[in-house]
């Protein structure tokens, strides 16, 4: 079945209400039927709930479906995109670990990376995103993971994907994506070889600014690279807080089922059964906003490329762009409603920022509604002159995060504000 088709029916079996919306369990708990029932539960001989923080049967449903839609073996639904990217790396590392990524990140991930890993004892090494080769100087015997976004946030570039599974595969380290920006639909983390995606749902997914919420997925067959790999000790040796079980013994998903059984257990970003339930509806669209936002944010680029005030327009799949090559190998029938463009001077942007009629100036993507950031004077707005441009920034930069409005409202409300 094609992912579309999956986004609005995979993981739901009907119980005997026969409702057609899936049903939000919104529980703290669940019954034993017995001691018996419960023991057994509590050692894994049979499977069921005991918690929501280890599991909620509406999440469940979200992450079977998530995993299909991606094309993944299975999934774990998380309450934010920094919480599945933590214990997508915290899965794989110990003190004395590193992972090597490149180095156009989403700020929050930087942040998690450079201040919050380097606490835990986990060092992060950073390789060029336009010179993926040099990721491989960076590689040591305690390098446990190599982790890119596939269309980065907010500077918007597409690395050499295959080059990074390559190097991952000669080094035996597992690769990991950050797949938030190009989505199940429009890149196919796993059609590349990569071994685990990551995603933050609180963008495309929950599709209209409603919920926080993240995933991890991991690729069928991964089990056959942890079983007995020794730089994944921790898969292979008996878990003493959990009766000695020994992930890659079982027949089910080691990565997302030791990141459950300890990881969420312990550290507990556990989504709310409602957001999951929010997140389903939003996958059961997901394709055709995504379609939209793509279409929008094409013709917007075109229009900005073709205007007298704007210097420079940045859209992956505008012939010219420096991601275009990879932009067209790599991604399937768009590259996101993210474009960016610069308008020469701070000024000149915040007086068209402050025009703007249907753009909101906030910090956020993949909403239905169209947002602007400038910033120069926000996010950035601490860093000197030097230290912007070394991030990519300029003054005269703008940011939009193209919604699903009637794109010729959009481009009369850019036009306007540019006069
Ligand atoms: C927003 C975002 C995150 C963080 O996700 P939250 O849900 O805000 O915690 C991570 N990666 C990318 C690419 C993002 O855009």
């Amino acid at each position: 079945m094609q992912p579309n088709t999956l986004a609005i029916h995979a993981g739901y079996e009907k119980d005997e209400q026969l409702t057609m919306a899936v049903p939000l369990y919104q529980t703290t708990a669940y019954e034993f039927k017995s001691t018996e029932h419960g023991a057994n539960l509590f050692s894994l001989k049979e499977l069921g709930n005991i918690y929501t923080r280890l599991s909620n049967p509406t999440t469940d449903i979200f992450e079977k479906r998530f995993a299909q839609v991606e094309g993944g073996a299975a999934a774990l639904a998380t309450a934010s995109g920094m919480a599945a990217i933590f214990y997508a790396i915290a899965n794989c590392t110990k003190v004395g670990d590193n992972i090597v990524t490149s180095d156009k990140l989403y700020g929050g991930t930087y942040t998690q990376f450079v201040h919050t890993l380097k606490r835990f004892g986990v060092e992060v090494r950073f390789f060029d995103t336009f010179n993926v080769q040099t990721a491989e100087e960076l590689i040591d015997e305690n390098t446990k993971a190599i982790f890119f976004e596939s269309i980065s946030n907010p500077s918007i570039d597409i690395p050499d994907i295959e080059k990074i599974v390559e190097i991952a595969k000669k080094h035996k380290i597992l690769s990991i994506v950050d797949n938030t920006v190009a989505t199940s639909y429009m890149f196919r983390p796993f059609d590349w070889g990569i071994d685990l995606s990551v995603h933050s749902t609180s963008k495309y997914v929950t599709g209209q600014g409603l919920a926080m919420g993240g995933i991890i997925v991991e690729r069928e067959g991964l089990n056959e690279f942890l079983k007995g790999n020794d730089k994944y000790a921790h898969f292979n040796e008996p878990d003493e807080s959990y009766h000695g079980l020994v992930y890659t013994d079982l027949d089910f998903p080691a990565f997302c089922l030791r990141a459950r059984l300890s990881l969420l257990r312990d550290l507990g970003s556990v989504p709310a059964p409602f957001n999951s339930w929010l997140m389903i509806q939003g996958l059961e669209t997901l394709k055709v906003r995504m379609q939209a936002h793509c279409d929008n944010a094409m013709k917007i680029a075109k229009f900005l490329k073709n205007h007298p005030k704007v210097k420079e327009v940045k859209y992956p799949l505008l012939e010219g762009d420096k991601n275009y090559d990879n932009a067209v190998k790599y991604l399937k029938d768009g590259a996101s409603g993210l474009l960016s463009f610069d308008v020469g001077s701070f000024d000149v942007a915040k007086n068209a920022i402050d025009k703007l009629k249907i753009f909101s100036l906030v910090t956020n993507i993949g909403d239905t509604k169209s947002i602007v950031t400038h910033s120069a004077s926000t996010t950035h707005q601490q860093l000197s002159d030097e230290d912007l441009l070394a991030c990519g920034v300029t003054p005269g930069l703008i940011r939009l995060s193209i919604g699903i409005e009637d794109v010729d409202d959009l481009i009369a409300d850019l036009d306007n504000a540019l006069k």
